[in-house]
């Protein structure tokens, strides 16, 4: 069996019991398989072994793979934008991309919602919430979120579904707790507010289980479906 099949297949087994261990239903955790760094050829692997969302981190590199994918064969799939938005790549990521999880600013939103192209679904958005203060310099304050997720909400080509953080790393399962727990406490004010959501966006290879504990709906998994990244070869 191939290593990324046999990974997805041990990372599955995994939301699956720890949903169980935190009394929630496992289909409502969804796995996105980030793929940055790797090539198309080890994406395809994954679709083989019917992964159908992949996370890109950066604008250039994604477009590439998504194009090669296609070129391939490959079925449809979900491709969600999760890397830092420059303002004047705002179209591209607009045209070629289901969601983006790392808005955190009300101009950048704006030009994804007028650059979305007509023929295809409002862009899924998320936004960024700087969960870990000053050792985190992405997302937005906490105290700024309700305001900009109401503007968010309000543009014509975007579907606001929730908030995404990326906390420091903590190696303590309570620690990595204690900083899902702000985001999804974020997230119900939110709810309570009147605003239709219905993603968290949180836990990676090294915090998953922590975050599905705290409600996560998407993991974003890398390394440990696609193995260790080497920066210098992408
Ligand atoms: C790289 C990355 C991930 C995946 O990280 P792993 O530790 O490899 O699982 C998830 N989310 C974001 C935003 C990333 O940049």
């Amino acid at each position: 069996m191939s290593p990324i099949r046999q990974n997805l297949q041990a990372i599955t087994a995994t939301i699956i019991s720890t949903a169980q261990e935190a009394g929630r239903e496992a289909a409502a955790v969804q796995l996105l398989a980030v793929s940055k760094t790797f090539g198309p050829e080890a994406v395809l692997e994954a679709v083989q072994a019917g992964q159908r969302a992949f996370g890109e981190n950066y604008l250039q590199e994604g477009l590439d793979k998504i194009r090669a994918v296609q070129e391939a064969g490959a079925p449809a799939l979900d491709w969600h934008f999760i890397g830092p938005i420059q303002s004047n790549k705002t179209r591209p990521i607009a045209e070629n991309f289901a969601w983006v999880h790392t808005v955190e600013r009300e101009k950048i939103a704006q030009r994804l919602s007028e650059q979305r192209p007509a023929g295809l679904p409002p862009l899924q958005i998320c936004l960024q919430v700087n969960i870990s203060g000053e050792a985190s310099k992405s997302g937005i304050a906490p105290e700024e979120v309700a305001a900009l997720a109401h503007k968010v909400a309000a543009l014509p080509n975007l579907t606001l579904r929730g908030l995404m953080a990326i906390p420091e790393p903590a190696v303590e399962f309570a620690q990595q707790r204690a900083a899902f727990a702000r985001l999804r406490i974020l997230y119900e004010q939110l709810l309570a507010d009147g605003l239709a959501l219905d993603t968290l966006s949180m836990g990676m290879s090294a915090d998953m289980r922590a975050a599905i504990f705290e409600g996560a709906t998407i993991v974003r998994v890398g390394s440990a479906i696609f193995g260790a990244r080497n920066y210098n070869k992408a």
